[in-house]
C-alpha cells in the first residue's frame, strides 16, 4: 500500500530496508537486533531445565504407582495426572532470573532502538527536539522500568503455559506407559521447541521500539503521527486499516505493535494546517 495522502511512499522491501520515502531506521536494525537476543534468551531458556534423562528417569521412578490409579481415559483423571506432573515440574525448573536477564538486555536494547529511530523521525521532518538527551534520559526512566517489567510479565505468563503444555504432554504419555529414553527424547524435544519463545522474543522486542518511540514523542511534545506498516503484501488487514487512518492525533491511534510479528511503527508528523488554529482550508485555497 502506497500513503498517497502524505505525498511519499513508504515501502519496505523484503530484506527489511526501507526504499525511498521517509525512513524509520530501527527497520535497519530491528531483525539483526532479534535474532542477537533470541540466542541469547533460548540459551538461558534450555539451561534452566534439568537435564531431560535425569528428569524422565526421576519420572519413572515416581510415576507407575500414580499411573495405575490412573490408568484410564476419564479425563478428570488425565487433568488430575497433569496437574500433579505441573506442581512436580514446578519444582525442578531452576530459577528463571537468567532468562529474564537476558530478556531485560533484549528489551534495553530495543528502547534504544526505538528511542534513536524516534529522534530521527522528528527532526527528518524538521520537527525540533528539546535540547540536552539527559533530560530524555530522566524522562525516560520510568517508561522504561515499565517495558522490563512487562517483559517479565509475558516470560513468567508464557513459563507456567509452557509447563502446562509439557505437563498434559507428560501425562498422556506416562498413561500410554512410554520407555524412560522415550519420555526423555519428549521432554528435550518440548525444553528444546523454543519457536514460541522466539515469537514471544520478536514480539517483546517489537514492542519497546515502539514503546521508547513513544516516550521520544511524548518528550518531545510530538502531538500528530500516523500509522506505518511495513508495507508489503504480508501486512493484515487490521494494520492496513491503521494506516488508513492517515495523519491524527497520536491519542487517535491504536496501541503499536497490533499483535504479535506486527512489523508497524508510529511516525511523527507536522499537524496537518486545518489543525492549526486561524488557518482554514479557504485560506490555504486562496494563498
Ligand atoms: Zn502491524
Amino acid at each position: 500500500m502506497v500513503r498517497r495522502d502524505l505525498g511519499v511512499s513508504f515501502t519496505r522491501s523484503s530484506d527489511g530496508q526501507p526504499r525511498g520515502g521517509r525512513e524509520w531506521t530501527a527497520w535497519q536494525h530491528d531483525r539483526a537486533l532479534a535474532v542477537q537476543h533470541t540466542g541469547a534468551v533460548t540459551a538461558r531458556w534450555v539451561e534452566q531445565w534439568p537435564d531431560p534423562e535425569a528428569l524422565a528417569a526421576e519420572a519413572a521412578r515416581l510415576w507407575p504407582s500414580i499411573a495405575e490409579k490412573a490408568a484410564s481415559d476419564d479425563r478428570a483423571e488425565r487433568t488430575a495426572l497433569a496437574a500433579a506432573i505441573l506442581a512436580w515440574l514446578w519444582g525442578r525448573v531452576r530459577s528463571a532470573d537468567a532468562t529474564l536477564d537476558a530478556l531485560t538486555k533484549a528489551v534495553r536494547a530495543a528502547r534504544a532502538l526505538g528511542r534513536d529511530a524516534a529522534l530521527h523521525a522528528i527532526t527528518s521532518i524538521g520537527l525540533t527536539i528539546p535540547a540536552g538527551t539527559q533530560a530524555l534520559d530522566a524522562f525516560e526512566a520510568a517508561d522504561a522500568a515499565t517495558s522490563t517489567a512487562n517483559a517479565a510479565g509475558t516470560l513468567n505468563t508464557s513459563i507456567r503455559a509452557r509447563l502446562a503444555r509439557i505437563a498434559a504432554v507428560l501425562a498422556a504419555a506416562i498413561l500410554k506407559g512410554v520407555t524412560v529414553t522415550a519420555l526423555a527424547a519428549l521432554i528435550a524435544a518440548l525444553v528444546r521447541d523454543v519457536a514460541w519463545l522466539t515469537l514471544l522474543i520478536v514480539t517483546e522486542i517489537w514492542k519497546a521500539i515502539n514503546a521508547a518511540a513513544a516516550t521520544v514523542y511524548a518528550w518531545a511534545a510530538v502531538g500528530w503521527g500516523h500509522w506505518q506498516t511495513a508495507d508489503d503484501d504480508r501486512v493484515c488487514a487490521v494494520c492496513s486499516g491503521n494506516e488508513d487512518l492517515g495523519v491524527v492525533t497520536l491519542d487517535a491511534l491504536p496501541d503499536c505493535p497490533g499483535h504479535p510479528r506486527c512489523r508497524c511503527v508510529i511516525l511523527p508528523d507536522r499537524a496537518p494546517a486545518s489543525a492549526i488554529p486561524g488557518v482554514q482550508l479557504a485560506d490555504l485555497a486562496a494563498a
